[in-house]
């Protein structure tokens, strides 16, 4: 199963998108966040009824330049809108939070990082609680915000300004993998520990994209990948 991760629309098309659903047997797309810039709301509904098109399963979370009202814009669209959610999906588990911590530019979807780490936790251990050991699934955090002093969070000034909430709830929940975004220029993939791979694919009007290679419940692959490739 391959599961492909855009983030940062902020309301623009790109054709290389739909060539490379076409081209590709993708069966989930998720987008981290930042759909709109800082909307019109309509753009949602209209971006993912094309990925429709390709027979693919849409999730997705807002961004902090989302405006109110992106969570049932994103449901109305009939995409599943994962923000403080968990989805079994396959062989994985997803777990969703979206907005960010607070930012210079003051944007509407921004979150106090307590907060993010309290309810990510709970998100989390509430799934820890029931999930059957017997038969794991791989376990991917979707956030808008990078975890803090990682490559997903590195500003082109050379700052790191992710969310010390996702960083925590990484280091103690330990999920497989996370994919975020909101830091246009810091594409990349990095790791925490020695457990979990951390994937910021970037803009994608910059052709930037995570694929996500599940073999089972234990096996996956994850990679940047172009869109123009
Ligand atoms: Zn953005
Ligand atoms: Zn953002």
């Amino acid at each position: 199963m391959k599961i492909l991760v855009i983030s940062d629309v902020h309301g623009e098309y790109n054709e290389n998108l739909y060539n490379y659903l076409d081209n590709n047997d993708i069966e989930l797309l998720l987008i981290t966040g930042d759909i709109t810039n800082f909307g019109p709301l309509d753009f949602v509904g209209e971006f993912i009824n094309k990925i429709f098109e390709y027979d693919c399963d849409v999730m997705a979370i807002p961004g902090n330049c989302d405006p109110e009202g992106i969570c049932n814009a994103i449901t109305e669209s009939g995409a599943f809108c994962l923000h403080n959610e968990i989805v079994s999906y396959g062989d994985v588990v997803l777990f969703g939070y979206g907005g960010s911590n607070p930012t210079p530019f003051d944007t509407p979807g921004e979150i106090d990082d307590s907060k993010i780490r309290d309810d990510v936790f709970e998100l989390i251990s509430s799934y820890n609680a029931i999930h059957n050991e017997e038969s794991p699934k791989i376990r991917i955090l979707v956030t808008h915000a990078p975890p803090i002093n990682t490559d997903a969070d590195l500003t082109s000034g050379g700052d790191h300004v992710g969310s010390h909430g996702v960083s925590s709830a990484i280091q103690e929940f330990k999920p497989e993998i996370n994919v975020c975004g909101h830091i246009h220029e810091a594409k990349s993939i990095c790791q925490i520990g020695d457990t979990t791979k951390v994937a910021n694919p970037g803009m994608l009007k910059d052709n930037g994209a995570i694929l996500i290679d599940v073999i089972d419940n234990l096996n996956f692959d994850v990679s940047i990948i172009s869109l123009d490739g």
